[in-house]
C-alpha cells in the first residue's frame, strides 16, 4: 500500500479498519479532557471496560454463595480457570491442557527453573540474551545460588554484535552449538523488552533439542502481540505476564505453558501445592502429591479469582475482536508508524531518530515483528520525551536515551499515529 502522511489518510485507513469500533471498548486515559495517545500497551494494556463487571460478579458470587461459589451458582468457580485457557490456547498456539493461568511472571518462571534446569556434570550452563529483562536476571542468579552454583559461571549470555543493537539470530545458533557440552538450558524471551526484536523461537528451540537441552522462553512481550505456536515449534516451557499486551490490569494473573510429554513424567521435580493435585481426589486431603496431569499439575495455590476475572473480560475482547485480524491490523499499524517515523526523519535538518527495533522489511517471515518500536534519541531524548507527555502522548523512557512506543491494534488507531509523528516533527524542529 502507498502511505501518505496526511490526517485525511491516516483517518481512511481508519475508516477502513474493521476492528475500529473495539477502541469504543477501552478507557482511554485523558488528559485536560482530551484523549491521550497511549502507545504504552507494551508496559499496562488499557482497561477494558468490561473487567469491572466481571470482577463485580465474583464480588457478587461471594456474596451470594461463600466458599460454596467455588461449586454453586450457573459459573462455579471450580470450572473458571477453563474458560480462560481456552481462549489462551488460541492466542499462544498451545493445548489447552499445555497451559495454565497461575501466580505472576517471575515466580513462575522460578518454578520452571526447579523443572526444567536439570544441570548434570559439565553439562550445567544456561544461554540467555545479554541484557534480558532485570527481573529475569534476578531469577536466574538467586536461583543458581540456592544450589551454590555461582552465576558468573553458569549463565552464557548472547550479546550484539559491536556497534550493532539486535542480537544475530546465527550468532544465537552458533554458540548453541558451540557451547553443546555445557548447556542444559536456552531461555531467551520472545521479544525483548529493550529493543522490540522479535527472537526466532521455532528455531532456537529446534536447535536446542538437537543438542539435547531444554527451550523455554519469557514470552512477557509476546504473549497477545505476535503470533506464537508454541506446541508445534516444540517449546519446552514458557511464561508471560498478562498486564502488557493482554489487558488484563496490574499485576494480572500469570501464564504458564508446559509441552505435554512432560505432563505425565513421573521423575520431573517440581514446588507443588494443592491446587496442582489431581481434580478427582483433591478434596481427600491425602498425604503424597498426585499432580494433575497436564500443565495444571503445576498449580499451587487457590486460584485468584478476582484477577481472573479481569483476565477473562480482557481474553473476551480478543476472542471477539479475532486473533487474525488482530494480526491483519498490527502489520498495518506497525508498518504505517514505520512510514510516518521516517518521514519525520525527513522532516528535521538531520536525522535525529535511530531505530534499535529491527525493520518490518529485515524479517523474513511474514509475521515475525510486534507492536513496539524502540527509538534511540541522537539529541535532546529527554526534552523531547518530557514534550511527548505534554502534548499528551504517553510513551515509555528508557536510560540512556530511548522511547519506546507500541500502538497496539486493538485500541489504537491510525490517526494517533499520523498525529504522533506530527507532534514529535513540531517538537524536534522547535
Ligand atoms: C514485564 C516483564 C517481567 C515482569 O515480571 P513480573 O513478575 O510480572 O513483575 C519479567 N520479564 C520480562 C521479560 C518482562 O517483560
Amino acid at each position: 500500500m502507498q502511505f501518505e502522511n496526511t490526517l485525511e489518510f491516516a483517518r481512511q485507513l481508519d475508516w477502513q479498519d474493521s476492528l475500529k469500533e473495539f477502541r469504543e471498548r477501552f478507557i482511554i486515559p485523558t488528559l485536560n479532557g482530551k484523549e491521550q495517545i497511549y502507545f504504552l500497551g507494551n508496559s499496562l494494556g488499557l482497561q477494558s471496560k468490561n473487567v469491572k463487571q466481571e470482577i463485580e460478579k465474583i464480588l457478587d458470587q461471594w456474596g451470594s454463595y461463600g466458599v460454596e461459589a467455588f461449586f454453586n451458582g450457573d459459573a462455579p468457580w471450580m470450572n473458571y480457570h477453563d474458560q480462560l485457557t481456552q481462549v489462551l490456547s488460541r492466542i499462544v498456539g498451545a493445548l489447552p491442557s499445555e497451559l495454565t493461568v497461575m501466580n505472576q511472571l517471575t515466580v513462575n518462571l522460578h518454578l520452571m527453573m526447579v523443572s526444567f534446569y536439570k544441570p548434570k556434570g559439565r553439562a550445567n550452563k544456561i544461554l540467555c540474551e545479554a541484557k534480558a529483562f532485570p527481573s529475569d536476571q534476578y531469577m536466574f542468579e538467586t536461583h543458581l545460588r540456592k544450589y551454590d552454583l555461582n552465576p558468573d559461571e553458569i549463565i552464557i549470555e548472547v550479546e550484539p554484535r559491536k556497534r550493532e543493537h539486535l542480537i544475530r539470530n546465527e550468532d544465537i545458533l552458533d554458540a548453541i552449538h558451540k557451547y553443546k557440552d555445557e548447556l542444559a538450558l536456552v531461555m531467551f524471551s520472545g521479544v525483548n523488552y529493550y529493543t522490540g526484536q522479535v527472537f526466532d523461537i521455532a528455531r532456537i528451540t529446534k536447535a536446542a533439542h538437537h543438542a539435547g537441552m531444554i527451550a523455554g522462553f519469557d514470552l512477557a512481550h509476546a504473549a497477545g502481540n505476535i503470533p506464537l505456536r508454541l506446541h508445534d515449534w516444540d517449546v519446552d516451557f514458557a511464561c508471560w505476564c498478562s498486564y502488557k499486551y493482554l489487558n488484563s490490569g496490574p499485576g494480572a494473573v500469570g501464564g504458564c505453558y508446559v509441552h505435554d510429554r512432560f505432563h505425565r513424567d513421573e521423575n520431573i521435580k517440581r514446588f507443588a501445592g494443592w491446587w496442582g493435585y489431581n481434580r478427582a481426589t483433591r478434596f481427600n486431603m491425602e498425604k503424597g502429591f498426585r499432580p494433575i496431569p497436564t500443565a495444571e499439575g503445576w498449580q499451587l495455590s487457590t486460584p485468584s479469582l478476582l484477577l481472573y476475572a479481569s483476565h477473562k473480560a480482557a481474553l473476551a475482547i480478543f476472542e471477539e475482536a479475532g486473533w487474525q485480524n488482530l494480526q491483519t491490523k498490527r502489520k498495518l499499524l506497525n508498518d504505517y508508524l514505520w512510514f510516518i517515523l521516517d518521514e519525520v526523519n525527513k522532516m528535521t535538518s538531520q536525522k535525529t531518530i535511530e531505530f534499535i527495533t529491527p525493520r518490518p522489511a529485515s524479517y523474513q517471515r511474514e509475521n515475525e515483528r510486534g507492536c513496539q518500536v524502540s527509538m534511540l534519541m541522537l539529541e535532546r531524548g529527554k526534552h523531547v520525551f518530557e514534550a511527548l507527555n505534554k502534548e499528551g502522548v504517553m510513551a515509555d523512557w528508557r536510560e540512556p536515551n530511548v522511547i519506546r512506543i507500541a500502538p497496539v491494534p486493538l485500541y489504537n488507531t491510525f490517526e494517533e499515529v499520523w498525529e504522533f509523528g506530527n507532534i514529535i516533527a513540531t517538537i524536534l524542529n522547535q
